[in-house]
């Protein structure tokens, strides 16, 4: 340790829950300024949806915020392209090469388009891209490495299906999810492999699937790695022995997760993670989200219904990263509009000059340094457009807090066009609203109050709504109005269709 590492103290103290402890804790890496995030990433066999969104979210706000404080953050987020089996148990279809089968292609080319997909969605979202992404496939040795280790310590034995963990020789296996062993061997768990000696003994290395596409020679014969051993393996090639903070969804606890913690503590004899950082549940419409109720959104949905990405972000920054989430359309019409207006408000600002309105900023740390809570730091952000101070500070104070929030609120004109367009309004549109709002400010001053009213009436009918301000009137776009319809020209004069208008 340097003596700049054991000196450094982040200028904010951040208290974050910790899955372990079931505590909000102040958060103090292994290392500082260094902090190791290790991600679960996805298994590209499928569109990520609205769910996964909003965990990676979460994750994103939670790195921005540290990189916030003065830490150095490298995060590792793994692409699960190996395919594992359906379900958390080792039995069932493959994933990958039953997308592979579906759609005809290989599982390889499967996954290349998947993780594509997967990728853009993130960056459209404004999730940061992690430092290293790292593919299951091209960490085989990685894996077999560490089920190396576990062999030599121990911890495993076979059977038909390939090379097992015992759970059972790890004594803290069920601590982390709290979980009733005892309970669930009562119960009816499907017995998947009879020779198994515990009901949560999991695959290392399977061996008897040969018809599985993807196979890789080992010291136990050809085959492929079980699901959990790549986190485990990938988070200790890139972050050590020791990581910082693990994220995840919450229902990576009691298997994935539980299982990493027990893969990586048995071949290291250290602790493997300090903080464990879990976004809840979003459901939809007050359902679960599964394929059979057709509810799995992606952001491909969430644009053609007029919706930009950063308004999902926007909805998810309303809620609170430990409480389930009801997705609705309506909540996200909602949380557009929000993000609409305060583009709205930041597009008027001039150009930050780096000095910060006093007051704002201790908030914003104050709210956002406790365990996230993105709403009440959001809420600092109107006060600030409130506030009697100078344009250029606001700005300032706002695109500071937004280094967090990631809304691209330094951008907001662009945003906001963007957006409209997505609407389906056009440029032309807009000036032709506007210079008919000229021609109203002309009559109203003439005192030809009927004339103003009628074009007002008209600048309605092409969406657009006026609004009186001191710099003048400013004409603004209704939400509920349906531009994509208006294809046709309109008349400058009376905003109806160019032939048959007045
Ligand atoms: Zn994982």
């Amino acid at each position: 340790m340097t003596q700049q590492e054991k000196n450094f103290e982040g200028s904010l103290k951040i208290r974050l829950y910790n899955t372990k402890s079931r505590e909000v804790e102040l958060f103090q890496p292994y290392f500082a300024p260094r902090v190791g995030i290790y991600s679960c990433g996805m298994t590209v066999y499928g569109y990520a949806h609205v769910g996964h969104i909003r965990t990676y979210t979460n994750s994103d706000v939670l790195r921005r915020l540290l990189e916030y404080a003065g830490y150095q953050v490298t995060q590792v987020m793994n692409v699960t392209d190996v395919g594992h089996m359906t379900s958390d148990e080792d039995a069932g279809e493959d994933k990958l090469e039953l997308g592979a089968r579906r759609e005809g292609k290989t599982p390889w080319e499967i996954a290349e388009f998947y993780e594509d997909h997967f990728f853009s969605t993130i960056a459209e979202c404004n999730i940061t891209r992690p430092e290293v992404i790292s593919r299951a496939t091209e960490h085989i040795g990685e894996q077999i490495g560490l089920v190396k280790r576990l062999e030599d310590n121990g911890y495993t034995y076979k059977t038909d299906v390939g090379v097992i963990f015992d759970t059972s020789k790890f004594g803290r296996y069920a601590e982390f999810a709290r979980l009733d062993l005892e309970g669930q061997e009562a119960g009816a768990r499907v017995a998947v492999d009879d020779q198994r000696r515990n009901p949560q003994d999991f695959a290392l290395w399977i061996t008897n699937q040969p018809n599985h596409i993807m196979q890789w020679n080992s010291p136990w014969g050809r085959g492929f790695p079980g699901w959990h051993i790549e986190c485990s393996a990938m988070a200790m090639r890139y972050l050590g022995d020791q990581v910082d903070i693990h994220t995840g969804g919450i229902d990576h606890i009691p298997v994935h997760h539980t299982n990493e913690i027990a893969q990586s503590e048995c071949a290291t004899g250290r602790q493997y993670v300090k903080y464990w950082f879990h976004s809840a549940f979003l459901n939809v419409d007050g359902r679960k989200m599964s394929k059979s109720l057709n509810n799995l959104y992606t952001l491909d949905d969430v644009r053609a219904r007029g919706y930009s990405p950063l308004a999902l972000r926007y909805l998810f920054l309303n809620g609170f990263y430990r409480r389930d989430m009801n997705f609705t359309w309506e909540a996200l019409e909602s949380a557009q509009r929000g993000l609409a207006r305060l583009w709205g408000a930041c597009a008027e600002l001039p150009a930050p000059t780096g000095v910060v309105i006093p007051g704002f900023i201790e908030k914003f740390e104050s709210a956002i340094s406790n365990d996230l809570n993105t709403m009440n730091a959001l809420a600092v952000v109107s006060g600030v457009l409130e506030t009697k101070g100078p344009p250029e500070s606001k700005a300032s104070t706002i695109y500071k807090m937004d280094e967090v929030f990631g809304l691209d609120l330094a951008n907001s004109r662009t945003r906001l066009s963007d957006f409209w367009r997505l609407r389906g309004l056009r440029p032309e549109h807009k000036m032709q609203a506007e210079s008919m709002a000229d021609k109203r400010e002309k009559a109203r001053k003439n005192k030809n109050f009927s004339e103003a009213d009628r074009l007002r009436d008209r600048i309605n009918n092409m969406g657009f709504q006026v609004e009186d301000t001191p710099q003048g009137p400013k004409i603004v776009p209704m939400f509920d109005f349906d531009f994509a319809a208006m294809r046709k020209p309109v008349c400058g004069h009376c905003g109806v269709d160019e032939k048959t208008g007045c």
